[in-house]
């Protein structure tokens, strides 16, 4: 089966989010299947950074409104495609500042998605399934459909993966004609949204089938609270949507193995993971309570992107309830200037009970996943999530909001049982995360449960493989379902 995989960014070459993580593994995980999966993104500078590209020589021509791009596509390792234009990706970040998106963003990821079937053209490979993702890449289905590639792509399915309804890509009506497609497509059952552009929306009624990264978000994508708009565009597919939870690459998030972290351990000897709790409390200048030890001082983090989607209002809001149970808080994340100005303050005026870092850091990233005892994810609402499933295998235990993805992966506390991986609450306030966190804390208290709980939580399975087998079987749905929607 030749599967390409079109998006915006994917690890290890340009990463902001999950997305990254997914499309990466997922490619990573077809190769080693012996799949001819491909992968293009856009040639971003930091990928030419970081990276070696080799020029194919092949130079797709795309146009982009009234003015034609050339394009150059690169080799970014075996399968993998760099799809270069200076103009649109040679800036410091992947989609725009702190301060705001780029402006010419609907200009960028139209060249983009025509780009990529240009690319395959130029190459010479028809994949059997195009499989994109979010609304960077939702043009490419209707595109196929419209383009003047009709013909090459005759046999060619799509499906359209969901990673975050909450970015659709929503533009100003006077950026339809970048994208090439005809004002046809703009109306209510096409891609207008409220007189506006919807990238996502070609996605979603273009595609052969549609994912998104959840079971539990599969089903709330059709409620008007978490539909954004969409819910009734969804419903309308209901029986070509499917929910798969992402998994996470288990070789490289591996605390038997990790070289970043302080020490390594096993869920059959954790007692690599205390080193690392200790060497991280240091690393924030964490003071511990009167009469306390630090292995009694419950340290809870969180890593993220810094956008309203990630509870961080209701959190800072529960911050002294938290510290006043004795717990010192670490927040590594990027993201809204308005969220980073306010976790900034919060360390800055909580001295040695919090430590925060605003920006981008991998290596610390690692260090906290294996130095914390808790991994907040008070979620509004999370698709899936990964941070909770690496925090797991990491035996820090998770404390979230039961919503999307989080409510699939984590087994909330049982103490009857002793059954269970992490602790989950409903309500999006600040008392029902404090009172969460004192049910957590509780159990952190008495070492013989807790002892228990850590490995139990670092077994669970979160290999891509259970995923990557799903994705197959609806790529073969997609295809008999293409060959009947002809
Ligand atoms: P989302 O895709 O909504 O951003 P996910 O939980 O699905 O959230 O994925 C986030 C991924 O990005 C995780 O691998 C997390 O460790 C990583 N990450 C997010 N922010 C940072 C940061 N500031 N520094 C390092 N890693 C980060």
């Amino acid at each position: 089966m030749k599967v390409l995989i079109a998006a915006s960014e994917a690890v290890p070459y340009a990463k902001t989010g999950g997305l990254a993580d997914v499309t990466g593994a997922l490619f990573s995980e077809y190769r080693r299947q012996g799949i001819d999966g491909r992968l293009m993104l856009p040639l971003y500078r930091t990928v030419r950074e970081h990276f070696v590209p080799v020029d194919t020589g092949l130079t797709p021509e795309v146009k982009v409104g009234d003015r034609r791009y050339k394009g150059r596509v690169w080799l970014l390792g075996e399968g993998a495609y760099g799809i270069g234009c200076d103009e649109f990706f040679d800036r410091p970040e992947l989609y725009g500042t702190p301060q705001g998106d780029y402006p010419d963003n609907a200009a960028r990821f139209s060249f983009f998605g025509r780009a990529v079937t240009a690319a395959c053209e130029s190459l010479g490979w028809r994949p059997d399934v195009i499989h994109c993702n979010d609304w960077q890449t939702a043009l490419i289905p209707l595109l196929l459909k419209t383009s003047g590639q009709e013909v090459f792509f005759r046999e060619t399915a799509t499906v359209f993966t969901i990673h975050n309804l909450g970015y659709q890509g929503i533009f100003g009506a006077g950026e339809l004609a970048l994208t090439g497609l005809g004002p046809d497509w703009f109306n209510p059952e096409g891609i207008e949204f409220y007189g506006k552009l919807n990238f996502m929306k070609a996605g979603l009624i273009g595609a052969d089938i549609i994912t998104t990264v959840s079971t539990t978000y599969a089903r709330e994508i059709l409620t008007p609270e978490h539909g954004y708009g969409l819910d009734g565009v969804l419903r309308k597919r209901t029986a070509d949507l499917f929910g798969v939870v992402n998994g996470i690459d288990t070789a490289y998030w591996d605390p038997s193995k990790d070289p970043l972290i302080q020490a390594t351990y096993r869920p059959s000897d954790i007692s690599g993971k205390a080193a690392c709790n200790e060497a991280l409390v240091r690393e924030c200048g964490f003071s511990l309570s009167e009469g306390s030890a630090w292995e009694k001082t419950p340290v809870l983090a969180l890593v993220g992107r810094l956008s309203d989607q990630k509870g961080l209002d209701i959190l800072l809001d529960a911050a002294d309830g938290l510290i006043a149970l004795g717990a010192r808080i670490v927040i590594l994340g990027k993201g809204d200037e308005h969220i980073q100005e306010r976790v900034r303050g919060f360390a800055e005026g909580h001295r040695g009970l919090a430590a925060a870092t605003i920006g981008y850091d991998e290596a610390l990233a690692h260090r906290i996943y294996s130095g914390s005892d808790f991994f907040l994810m008070p979620s509004r609402y999370e698709p899936c999530g990964l941070g909770q499933m690496i925090a797991m295998r990491y035996g820090t235990i998770p404390v979230a909001r039961r919503t999307g993805g989080l409510a699939d992966t984590i087994v909330d506390y049982d103490p009857l049982k002793g059954a269970g991986t992490g602790f989950l609450f409903d309500e999006y306030r600040p008392a029902a995360l404090l009172e969460c966190m004192q049910r957590a804390i509780r159990v952190y208290a008495e070492p013989g449960r807790w002892k228990a709980l850590v490995p139990q939580a670092m077994q669970q399975d979160f290999s891509w493989a259970r995923s990557a087998a799903a994705y197959v079987d609806l790529y073969r749905i997609a295809g008999e379902r293409h060959g009947v929607r002809q």
